[in-house]
């Protein structure tokens, strides 16, 4: 163990053992249960202590603390291999740099890493904290480790390095547990606990391997992608209870393309030892290339063939947490490429059902973690020679590809957001570099200050999906028997620029121009300079927004301006000069926002800002991501807000606690609880049945009604559409995937940036739109002079990216609606503006919402409306 604070359990730890004697204890010793017993999990305190006390007793574990997890939790790496590698570990990873990179070494330094590198193997374990085996097994895991001596261990210890993650949440581990074991016995055991086992993203936190917004994630990163760049890593995870009993590699179809084929190959091998190894253990119930599909999100496992990591999931069936339960044979069903429950190629041995418990996924959780590492470990060199080929060819075709490179200009709308983006595209480990001067390219014109991503690099295939126009296959693998499309298994899309908002150019030539690498981030510097008036912060910039919640915090006298004037424009900033120097100082140099001179006298053309009381709908049922999501993302910009309840909507007089109350997307259900029956069948105790109904329901509309400012995401704006009285409907509602399909996609819109609701937002931007997503259509009469149309679809070509059917479903029509009700707004936005907090060029449809102001600006209204 290596990190201070945790010394003095370890020394505890060899005092008590070593009285007894220097045997290494079994996990059955040690938490005094099986792994994967009958309703016994092992905390995660006690499973760092288990780890500690391995890293002592065994010359084969070296462990260590990252860091703290989001709730403060530590977050384990473990590295495991002889005794002789573990005190080469940085040979090792110079050897390994040299294949995955190979670009400017010596055919020598390849032919020495090849002959003398051990091949790096990463595997996780405990994502999603509900699929409770992962972090219970990696414990038999790292005992078998530690104390096998079959060849078999031998020549993996000798051949591999190991980079275990216990738990890549233990956050979810602790809240899970804790959950558990408090209804255990009762008629409530193996019900989910109510809230974000990730305390703001929950099961999404295999969805940010790209963005890295969460400190899980950017550990994560930091291993797979910068320090080591294994040769292959797995993420076990669990499934539904009524299919096949363990899914392993390959993917099913489709998958994305633009990866070297071997890593495909390499998956393929590795999960057929995998099958292999199952059947011969009599552990029925193993499937491959199916159920799971090789075009998924971007969280770790489905990234990292993009890294050319052999990049793999394996998937159990689920019990009930860590309760049986009994699988009655009528229940087990097909799947993705598994059209029926019975035995084929990629499924010989089918479970005939019965009891299926935790300890049934240890077993097969365990198997499937070495298996593969008796491969690697057999043709180590075959392993090595195939990652420098990786790597190599992948750079050869980037040479010669249609794209040779993206540029990313110096001339945004929002550039301390496309700063941003480069750290993320930096986070990849990918080669970025920065044009000192302006150079002309492709009869373009880019400034100092633009960067360039070259496809001759290793990571090709990583950059080609994060920068690259993205198009989802439409082909008889996405479509049903019927001709039906089928969902993706997650976003359509996974574009950084595109959700950004982010200019980035394609080039099909090299670029020429005096380039130096950028080694770290980029860390943007504001400037300040103060004019009569005080100071003028840019509208267009995100960061803007955070600047000016420092800035009211600070009390700062602020204003907007309503109009644009001399040296501003509508949306923009103003700070009065009265602002002390050294606040002004602190929020340029957190921010990198300039200060820019106010020579004029604002008043006229601005309106004062006062901070707003913000409302956060939250609600149990296992908490809603995207509410986490978007807590998350108020937080980072420094918005203050209050997490609501039922009881707080329902008890009513919203108006006096708030100015603004956020419904995440959610379905009217979720959010009422009516109608819903699932409350017996899933047990949950009652002090967790959610739903504000009827009562709830009135009191929103009621604080419309006196002012308040309602804004709905998605689906959602059901509960306005359907309770409160506006002249709105939503346009693509009930329509079959054939009429209307947008699976996670990025679709082109016209912006409104008159309105206050979407100043500084550019005039043509892209919506990231999801399944329940809403479409709005003013309905006719006198009251529809009291919506305004802020963002509307183009007329033709809305797709940017993804998928899309049925276009004319939604061209032209709105996607972001402003509804006048009583004095107060509904705020409608029908697509995702803050999406998973990686939707960056939208946020300002959310944050302006935030900031108040007159309910219609001048210019509107003088404009007629919109
Ligand atoms: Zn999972």
């Amino acid at each position: 163990m290596r990190a201070l604070g945790f010394v003095v359990v370890v020394a505890a730890t060899i005092l008590g053992d070593a009285a007894v004697a220097q045997e290494i204890p079994s996990p059955e010793e040690f938490f005094g249960h099986e792994m994967g017993a009958d309703r016994q999990l092992a905390s995660w305190d006690q499973l760092v202590e288990y780890y500690d006390t391995l890293d002592v007793l065994s010359d084969r574990i070296v462990v260590e603390v990252v860091g703290p997890s989001t709730l403060g939790n530590p977050f384990l790496v473990i590295f495991v291999s002889s005794p002789e590698n573990l005190v080469q570990l940085d040979e090792i990873r110079r050897r390994n740099a040299i294949l995955q990179d190979p670009r400017g070494r010596s055919p020598a330094d390849v032919q020495d890493a090849v002959a003398n590198g051990r091949v790096v193997f990463v595997q996780a374990y405990g994502l999603h904290s509900t699929e409770v085996a992962g972090s219970q097994s990696a414990a038999e895991v790292m005992y078998d480790f530690a104390t096998r001596t079959d060849a078999a261990m031998t020549e993996i210890l000798d051949n591999t390095l190991s980079i275990i993650i216990p738990s890549l949440n233990p956050d979810g581990n602790v809240i899970v547990k804790k959950w558990y074991d408090r209804w255990v016995g009762t008629e409530y055991e193996g019900s989910g606990p109510p809230e974000l086992y990730h305390h703001y993203i929950g099961h999404d936190n295999n969805r940010d391997a790209f963005m890295q917004n969460t400190v899980e994630s950017r550990y994560g990163a930091q291993i797979l992608f910068r320090d080591w760049i294994p040769q292959a890593f797995i993420d076990h995870h669990q499934m539904g209870a009524y299919t096949a009993r363990i899914y392993l590699p390959p993917y099913a179809e489709p998958i994305r393309p633009e990866a070297d084929p071997l890593v495909w190959r390499e998956m393929a091998w590795y999960g057929a030892h995998m099958a292999y190894r199952m059947d011969e253990a009599e552990l029925t119930g193993a499937i491959g290339a199916a159920i799971y599909s090789g075009w998924g999100h971007f969280g770790f496992h489905w990234i990292t063939p993009f890294h050319n990591i052999a990049g793999m999931l394996t998937e159990s069936a689920s019990a009930r947490l860590a309760s049986p339960l009994f699988v009655h044979p009528d229940q087990l069903q097909g799947s993705r490429q598994l059209p029926e429950y019975e035995a084929q190629t990629t499924f010989p041995s089918p479970w005939p059902g019965g009891w299926w418990r935790v300890r049934d996924i240890v077993e097969r959780q365990v198997l499937a973690t070495f298996a593969p590492l008796e491969m690697a470990a057999k043709n180590r060199e075959m392993v090595l020679r195939n990652a420098y080929n990786k790597a190599l060819r992948q750079i050869e075709r980037g040479r010669e590809g249609e794209v040779r490179a993206y540029v990313i200009p110096a001339e945004q709308h929002d550039p301390l957001t496309m700063m941003k983006m480069v750290n993320k595209v930096l986070a990849q480990g990918i080669t970025v570099e920065r044009a000192t001067f302006e150079f002309t390219h492709e009869g373009r014109v880019y400034g100092p200050g633009s960067y360039v991503v070259s496809m001759a690099q290793p990571k090709r295939g990583v950059i080609r999906w994060l920068l690259g126009r993205t198009f989802y296959p439409d082909n008889s693998y996405t479509r049903d028997r019927d001709g039906d499309p089928i969902r993706p298994y997650d976003m359509s899309t996974d574009n950084m620029a595109e959700f950004m908002g982010v200019r980035v150019d394609p080039v099909g030539s090299m670029v020429e121009a005096d380039l130096t690498p950028v080694y770290t981030s980029v860390d943007p510097s504001g400037t300040v300079s103060r004019g009569q008036n005080g100071y003028v912060l840019d509208g267009r910039l995100n960061d803007a927004f955070l600047a000016v919640n420092r800035l009211l915090t600070a009390g700062a006298p602020l204003r907007r301006a309503s109009r644009s004037g001399d040296g501003f424009r509508a949306g923009d900033f103003l700070v009065g000069p009265t602002v002390e120097p050294a606040v002004v100082a602190d929020v340029v140099e957190e921010t990198g926002v300039d200060f820019m001179p106010l020579e004029v006298d604002p008043m006229a053309a601005s309106y004062p800002l006062t901070p707003q009381r913000i409302g956060m709908y939250q609600r149990y049922y296992g908490g809603n991501m995207d509410e986490g999501w978007t807590r998350w993302l108020l937080e980072d910009f420094a918005f203050q807000y209050t997490s609501i309840m039922d009881a707080d909507i329902v008890a009513g007089d919203l108006n006096r606690r708030f100015d603004v109350i956020i419904l995440p997307a959610d379905s009217k259900q979720m959010m009422t609880g009516e109608g819903r029956e699932d409350d017996e069948s899933s047990a949950v105790p009652p002090d967790y049945r959610s739903g504000f109904g009827d009562a709830g329901v009135a009191a929103l509309e009621a604080f419309v009604e006196s002012g308040g400012t309602l804004v709905t995401f998605a689906q959602a704006g059901e509960l306005v559409l359907d309770e409160f009285d506006v002249p709105v409907r939503n346009a693509v509602e009930g329509l079959s995937g054939d009429d209307f399909w947008a699976p996670g996609s990025t679709l082109r819109v016209r912006v409104d940036v008159s309105d206050r609701f979407a100043y500084g937002m550019p005039a043509d931007a892209l919506a990231t739109f999801l399944a329940g997503g809403q479409v709005y259509e003013t309905v006719p009469g006198a009251r529809s002079a009291a919506v305004r149309r802020l963002v509307t679809y183009v007329d033709r070509d809305v797709l940017q990216s993804g998928w899309l059917l049925g276009e004319e479903a939604i061209a032209n029509r709105a996607g972001v609606v402003a509804v006048g009700k009583g004095s107060g707004t509904v705020l409608m936005i029908g697509f995702r503006a803050q999406h998973r907090a990686q939707t960056h060029g939208t946020f300002k449809l959310l944050f302006n919402a935030l900031m108040g102001g007159p309910d219609a600006p001048p210019s509107s209204a003088a404009a007629g409306g919109s």
